[in-house]
């Protein structure tokens, strides 16, 4: 299983739109790994975990062929997670020679109302018939061609059922936590009883180098506690590649200072185009 990290900025992007912060504005003179867009990542060339407003930009820094997308997995209906105006140009005159005629939006119910919604002004008949939009619940299992699918209950909006994924593919499992705060032991432990074990867990660190506790983000010390706590309930392979992902620009560190303060627990830190690649043993 391939993954590249198309993006790994929460919501406001690195630097953020509107800002003027010292990060922001030193991130803008470096470049480099501090330039952050909004979290997506790409698995295998044919499947999206989230999809947000930046993944037209994403098309063209890293040349996709986005017809070739048949999967594509949202978690919550945050504008960085889920921008359903574009799907209205997969088709019709906007869009020819697609690769793959159709493609499958896995999401709750929350995200399935606001696609709808959002796309109601413009899609085109011939373009909503070849997309296929499949809800699901913590806790469903879901084969999808070769890759099976578990959704698990994120700890983020109150309201919605917020949800982050486990991946399997051809006996590699890749365990997706943004966005949401730490999560109990209970949803390891049940993801356990259900097969999974993680070659690759990509957790979210919204707010950089702090431990924040609780809530709805974490920091790089509470993906430190989520690791201990993975490798207790056992759902983590022992050479497993944790990450930390969706950062923002309320941190004090740049790139270089969080990977710093990340290496000594063994947790990579991605920046944008990173690539994680993890073959069956
Ligand atoms: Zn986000
Ligand atoms: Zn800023
Ligand atoms: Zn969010």
């Amino acid at each position: 299983m391939k993954l590249t990290f198309l993006g790994t900025a929460a919501a406001e992007g690195v630097p953020a739109v509107f800002c003027n912060c010292p990060t922001c504005l030193r991130a803008k003179q470096r470049g480099g790994k501090d330039i952050r867009t909004r979290s997506q990542i790409l698995i295998d060339g044919d499947t999206l975990f989230d999809f947000p407003m930046d993944t037209y930009l994403h098309m063209l820094r890293y040349k996709l062929d986005l017809s070739k997308i048949t999967r594509v997995l949202i978690t919550h209906a945050h504008m960085d997670h889920c921008y359903p105006q574009e799907f209205c140009m997969r088709g019709g005159p906007f869009a020819h020679d697609m690769t793959e005629p159709r493609v499958t939006v896995y999401c709750n119910s929350t995200v399935r109302d606001m696609f709808m919604a959002d796309t109601a002004r413009e899609i085109r008949d011939e373009v909503k018939s070849g997309i296929e939009l499949k809800t699901v619940e913590p806790y469903d299992s879901v084969m999808s061609g070769d890759v099976k699918l578990i959704a698990l209950p994120a700890s983020h909006t109150v309201g919605e059922k917020c949800l982050v994924y486990y991946v399997e593919r051809r006996g590699v499992g890749a365990l997706l936590m943004n966005d949401t705060g730490p999560l109990s032991e209970d949803v390891f432990v049940r993801l356990k009883s259900m097969g999974a074990k993680a070659d690759i867990a990509a957790l979210d660190c919204t707010y950089g180098a702090i431990r924040h506790g609780t809530g709805r983000h974490m920091g790089l010390y509470d993906i430190v506690d989520q690791y201990a706590l993975m490798n207790k309930v056992g759902i983590l392979s022992s050479d497993a590649r944790v990450i930390a992902t969706h950062l923002s620009h309320n941190t004090d560190l740049d790139y270089d200072g969080i990977a710093a303060a990340a290496r000594p627990y063994g947790i990579t830190v991605a920046y944008d185009g990173m690539t994680v690649e993890k073959i069956a043993k």
